[in-house]
């Protein structure tokens, strides 16, 4: 069985406990790798050796850094087609998805943020008369990224890119869940030329090894993306401590459909923001709100779409909905929909397991599934699913819809499909969220701020607020007399 082997100080060793966890691919229902179960002995080797690097990274010129992390960029472009492939067997996301977005935006986050500390600027304030002020940016030192299974090498760049560029260190624990690709993108480090122990990489169970990275006093700095009730623990941990922390937490997105829209793109583009990556990613809209006057003509396109998306082996080009990721994470989502239906929901796509011909018959697939005549404060609409399961409800007006969207705990983002623009100003005001996508979904400039409001996070990843994060301010006042 091949083995995934943990990155400390630049070379792949095994767990000192040499315990080991299974790896499945969620599409087969089988193990077929093996991760290593570290312990708090693996974190804190990763740490000294991060400790240890961290004199040299930190005073390299912008221009080194920003060079190996350009190959970085390079090499993960050379193995596309091996990461993708990986990606997909681990994940259980379609190939052609794991192509498209999963792995070149990987590549594209390593070279933004190598491009972007070449064109950064500092501010200086100037007081007339008295004085100058200058800003100085550093490096925190050792920072912790941990990172979930929906997007895994794409999220997991995401943060360690910008910890790298700024000149931090870093130990980075990827999900256990979906390990394969942090694994190929330490062999791409080394073979970048990474100095030894700028990047760590240990692989093991979030309540022992990302427990340890969350509470070494070493490791100053925290980015999290994963659940909420997750970013709560380590919070709880990392606050008392006064660690820098960076929450990326869950979502339950709305996408508000106004009769004005452009229907036929609002219909397509909705099918997509309810059951890309099987519904598994944070800013997929699952709340579908629809005016009255187009609620039945909606209804009926986006069903004729849904039930024609094909389920299937992720490795084969037709199949457009791959497997969940995991046993547990299917039966979590079946139990949400057997709650929906209790509460009255009216089922009219999916609902039940998928099972594939062939090779794929124990894989995790469920169905697309969509439910009406719920209403807007139920668990359903209430509580993250993460999964292929939304809802639609028909509204009346600007008001009632706002009341609806901001009903939930979460606040990572909004859909907003409307020809008006004085209507979209006034729902982006409104809204409680991070981002409000107007007419479009999911498009990315990754300069923007990124993140939630509410329990969906604290602070904001991309471009320089990423670049802030990962760094230490200290204002220099220089008295003109
Ligand atoms: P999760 O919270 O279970 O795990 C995320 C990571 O945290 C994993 O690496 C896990 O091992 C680790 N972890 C678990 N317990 C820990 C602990 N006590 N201390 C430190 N680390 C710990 O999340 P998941 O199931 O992997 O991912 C799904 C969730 O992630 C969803 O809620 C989704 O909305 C959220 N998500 C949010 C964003 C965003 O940008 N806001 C993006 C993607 C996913």
């Amino acid at each position: 069985m091949d083995k995934i082997f943990n990155y400390i100080n630049g070379e792949l060793v095994e767990p000192l406990s040499n315990q080991w966890l299974d790896n499945y691919n969620p599409a087969i229902g089988e193990v077929y790798s093996l991760i290593p179960d570290s312990t708090k002995e693996d974190v804190e080797n990763a740490q000294k050796a991060a400790k240890n690097a961290f004199p040299i990274w930190s005073n390299s010129t912008i221009k080194e850094r920003a060079t190996i992390l350009q190959r970085i960029a390079n090499l993960i472009l050379e193995r596309q087609d091996d990461l993708a492939f990986a990606e997909s067997v681990d994940n259980g996301k379609p190939l052609a998805l794991a192509k498209k977005v999963d792995i070149p935006r990987a590549a594209t986050n390593m070279s933004f943020f190598a491009s972007a500390i070449l064109h950064e600027n500092s501010e200086s304030h100037q007081m007339s008369q008295v004085a100058i002020n200058y800003t100085l940016r550093k490096p925190i030192g050792v920072v912790g990224c941990i990172s979930p299974w929906n997007l895994p090498l794409y999220l997991f760049t995401w943060k360690i890119a910008p910890a790298l560029a700024t000149g931090n260190t870093v130990v980075a624990k990827p999900s256990e869940i979906t390990p394969m690709t942090a694994f190929l993108f330490s062999k791409i480090c080394i073979d970048a030329g990474l100095p030894k122990g700028v990047l760590n990489i240990v692989h093991g169970l979030g309540a022992k090894v990302g427990f340890e990275i969350t509470k070494h006093p070493n490791i100053k700095a925290i980015s999290f993306t994963g659940g909420t009730l997750t970013g709560q623990k380590i919070a709880e941990v990392a606050a008392p401590m006064f660690k820098k922390l960076s929450l990326e937490l869950g979502g339950k997105n709305p996408n508000i459909i106004f009769a004005d829209c452009d229907l036929e793109k609002a219909v397509s583009s909705s099918v997509l923001s309810s059951f890309s990556n099987q519904g598994q990613i944070c800013l997929c809209g699952s709340r579908i709100f629809v005016e009255r006057k187009i609620y039945k003509v909606f209804k009926e396109k986006f069903l004729k779409k849904v039930k024609s998306l094909t389920i299937g082996d992720p490795l084969e080009k037709s199949s457009k909905i791959g497997s969940l990721v995991s046993q547990q994470h299917l039966e979590k989502v079946l139990t949400h929909i057997e709650v929906a239906k209790k509460d009255g929901g009216i089922l009219l796509a999916g609902g039940n397991k998928f099972i594939p011909k062939g090779k794929c018959s124990n894989g995790y697939f469920l169905e697309p599934t969509v439910f009406e005549g719920l209403s807007y404060d139920c668990s359903t609409n209430q509580e993250e699913i993460f999964g292929p399961v939304v809802t639609l409800m028909p509204f009346d007006s600007e008001e009632e819809v706002l009341n609806f969207a901001n009903s939930t705990k979460y606040g990572l983002c909004s859909m907003v499909w409307t020809s008006d623009l004085k209507r979209a100003n006034r729902m982006s005001l409104k809204l409680d969220s991070g981002i409000v996508w107007i007419n479009c979904w999911l498009v990315r400039d990754l300069r923007t701020p990124f993140g939630g409001m509410k329990e969906s996070g604290v602070g904001r990843e991309g471009g320089s607020y990423a670049l802030n994060f990962f760094t230490e301010t200290t204002n220099v006042c220089i008295s003109y007399d």
